[in-house]
């Protein structure tokens, strides 16, 4: 029984939900492999091969590999998948994208977000926004799994010694080609990485009072800035930076939710952060349910005077 881990990577570094990938592929029970497919990706090979518990890497380095196109990593997943017993990818957008791929190739059912292994073959996954939890059997031949990174602790990045095997890079495929990419730089850490986020929601009211408000307080925590889905869908926040159901899945050391109200559909991506502290000028706000500090205050006062305090 062996699993194969499919690193998520730039080329020079491995990400961190590779890292709680391979604790999930540990779990598992059998001997753990990190495939590292990406072009000019020695680096992150190497990186690879320091993950505690990790006994072999196999490097496939490519022109189609070097931005994590679906089709090309999927087809290289695919040119090693007999050799293995369980196959995992970390719950992120490039993971999600890739895994179903494989499954369908392989007529496996994919597992999807697993927070817990029970046996080789029983995983436990969330359900219902993470009101319900599922305990999933499957008796496929070989386990297509994605991981929700909150669920496993990050295997250690160094300390490990594993052999880096080189394999040949599948033919790109002709169905899709990397056009280009736009990437917004910050000095503030990842999202999902981070040690403390704070999150600001529709309260805020415009994007200039987002940045107004927020920033300070993330630039003194040495904090990621999050946001919920109203705040994002009205143009305060970009995007990226939603979390929740359908946004990102976070469970840093301190989440502080200022102006949002804690719909289910936020505190799904939120609930399991180690300290949750909320601001709120409603006492009946939902957020107050699952936080271990409540400050009932108007947030455009109450944060500033917090930024002059730490
Ligand atoms: C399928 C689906 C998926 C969804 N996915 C997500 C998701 O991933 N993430 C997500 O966040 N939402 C998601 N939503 C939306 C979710 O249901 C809520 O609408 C959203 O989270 C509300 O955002 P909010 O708390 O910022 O806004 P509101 O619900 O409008 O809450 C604003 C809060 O700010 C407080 N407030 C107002 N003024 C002040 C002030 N001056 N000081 C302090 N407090 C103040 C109010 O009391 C209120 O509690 C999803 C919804 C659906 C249907």
């Amino acid at each position: 029984m062996t699993a194969l881990v499919i690193a998520e990577h730039d080329n020079a570094t491995v990400k961190s939900a590779t890292l709680n990938t391979v604790t999930a592929a540990l779990a598992c029970g059998g001997e753990v492999h990190v495939l590292v497919a990406g072009e000019n990706a020695g680096e992150a090979a190497k990186a690879a091969a320091q993950i505690a518990g990790v006994a072999k890497v196999l490097h496939a380095d490519g022109a189609g590999l070097g931005h994590g196109l679906a089709e090309n990593v999927a087809a290289q997943v695919l040119a090693v998948a007999g050799n293995y017993s369980h196959i995992l990818f970390p719950a992120t957008a490039s993971g999600k994208n890739v895994a179903p791929r494989v499954a369908a190739k392989l007529d496996v059912s994919q597992i999807s977000d697993i927070t817990k292994v029970d046996s080789p073959d029983t995983f436990e996954r969330p359900i219902y926004a993470g009101n319900a939890i599922a305990t999933v059997q499957s008796g496929d031949s070989v386990k297509v799994i994605t991981v929700r990174g909150t669920g496993f602790d990050a295997a250690a990045a160094t300390g490990g010694l594993a052999a880096v095997e080189s394999l040949s890079a599948v033919a790109a495929s002709d169905k899709s080609s990397f056009v280009g990419s736009e990437i917004a730089k910050s000095e503030r850490p990842e999202l999902t990485a981070a040690k403390i986020i704070v999150s600001g929601g529709r309260a805020l009211g415009s994007a200039e009072k987002f940045t107004e408000v927020m920033t300070p307080l993330a630039d003194k925590l040495g904090a990621a800035i999050g946001a919920s889905r109203a705040a994002v869908d009205a143009g305060y926040a970009p995007n990226d930076l939603q979390v929740g159901q359908t946004g990102k899945i976070v469970a840093p050391q301190l989440y502080i939710a200022a102006g949002i109200s804690g719909a289910i559909q936020h505190l799904a991506g939120m609930k399991d952060s180690k300290v949750i502290v909320a601001i709120n000028k409603d006492p009946e706000a939902p957020i107050f349910s699952v936080a271990d500090y409540g400050l009932e205050a108007d947030l455009f006062t109450a944060v500033p005077e917090l930024v002059k305090a730490l």
